[in-house]
């Protein structure tokens, strides 16, 4: 049986010019035109790397950089339309997560239940917090109470993919280019948006909210255990009801998205379970190649590699079809 990733990205036309550029120019031109692709490259990409089925997600920043409300709820209900005959083009091999316009939480909440009940995702791909023209609006503010709300009632994970931080609070970086994006800056703010909807105390109000985070759970699994001790003593700062680890080991997913080193698996798989860590390669800005010539051979039992690679997503989205693959 083969392998279930889940944060494998495509980009559609309209939304080329609005993602920044990470990497040199070579290797961008490529990133963009994989991206752009959703059939014979990739199913290739995929057969080469024994993955059987591809969760996909629009990339980063999606609609969550449009700042005209309108316009973001018009650009994802295009993305999610485009999506669903994409996976319905190939549904043994295809399968979609949610574009959502959470410049406008009820429109997303709205969008979120059609994706859902009528196009057949399995959950939403958030990339940070949605841009407003100010600061940001991160989820953990009442005003997505609604929003999250209806999250709860479908049932189905939310995954919290990285952006980089607002210009405004990059002062840390400055003169440190280097350090955007993948290298440390998402890492940074996906983990500190991660922590901020546990301390809101957004998991005391809806247990049952899944959140996925990619690359391996960007650091919290090791840092989690200071977190979670230090915050006992903040006294009345505190407006959540429970250790925070309690959160990251009961409302959250981590994958191996670009994070492809056996030790630092381990470590998660100690901290997390095997039940709640799942395979992905975080194609294109990975190799699909590089991901699996590694979780295929690394130093793991295979039962664990069994259940990270397919098993707990077979768990996580009961609705993945019956049979995958391309012989299916
Ligand atoms: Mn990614």
């Amino acid at each position: 049986m083969g392998k279930i990733a889940i944060e494998e990205h495509f980009n559609l036309p309209e939304f080329n010019g609005e993602h920044p550029q990470y990497v040199n120019a070579e290797l961008m031109a490529d990133i963009n035109r994989r991206l752009l692709d959703l059939s014979t490259l990739r199913l290739s990409e995929m057969d080469a790397a024994g993955i059987d089925f591809s969760l996909l997600s629009l990339t980063a920043p999606g609609v969550q950089a449009v700042t005209d409300t309108p316009r973001a709820i018009t650009l994802a209900r295009q993305a999610n339309d485009t999506l669903a005959e994409v996976v319905a083009a190939n549904p043994t091999r295809y399968g979609g997560f949610a574009t959502l316009p959470l410049q406008d939480p009820k429109e997303a909440a709205a969008e979120f239940e059609r994706c859902v009940r009528r196009l057949g995702f399995h959950g939403a791909m958030v990339n940070g917090f949605t841009d407003n023209g100010d600061a940001g609006w991160y989820y953990d503010h009442e005003r997505f109470l609604p929003f999250w709300e209806r999250v709860a009632e479908l049932d189905v994970p939310v995954y919290l993919h990285p952006r980089n931080p607002l210009p405004a609070n990059t002062g840390i970086y400055d003169g440190h280019p280097v350090l955007m994006g993948a290298v440390w800056m998402f890492t940074v703010e996906t983990a500190t948006h991660a922590l901020r909807l546990m301390t809101s105390g957004l998991f005391d109000r809806f247990p049952n909210l899944t959140i996925i985070l990619g690359h391996l759970g960007e650091t919290l699994p090791f840092t989690m255990w200071r977190i979670s001790h230090r915050a006992e003593a903040m006294g009345e700062l505190i407006k959540f009801e429970k250790p925070l680890s309690h959160y990251l080991h009961h409302n959250f997913y981590l994958t191996t998205s670009g994070n492809f080193h056996t030790q630092t698996l381990n470590a998660t798989l100690a901290e997390m379970g095997v039940d709640r860590v799942l395979y992905s390669s975080d194609y294109p800005y990975e190799s699909m190649r590089e991901a699996s010539g590694w979780f295929d051979h690394a130093a793991i039992s295979d039962s664990d590699r069994t259940r990270m690679g397919h098993l707990n997503a077979r768990r996580l989205f009961p609705n993945l079809p019956a049979r995958i693959g391309k012989d299916a």
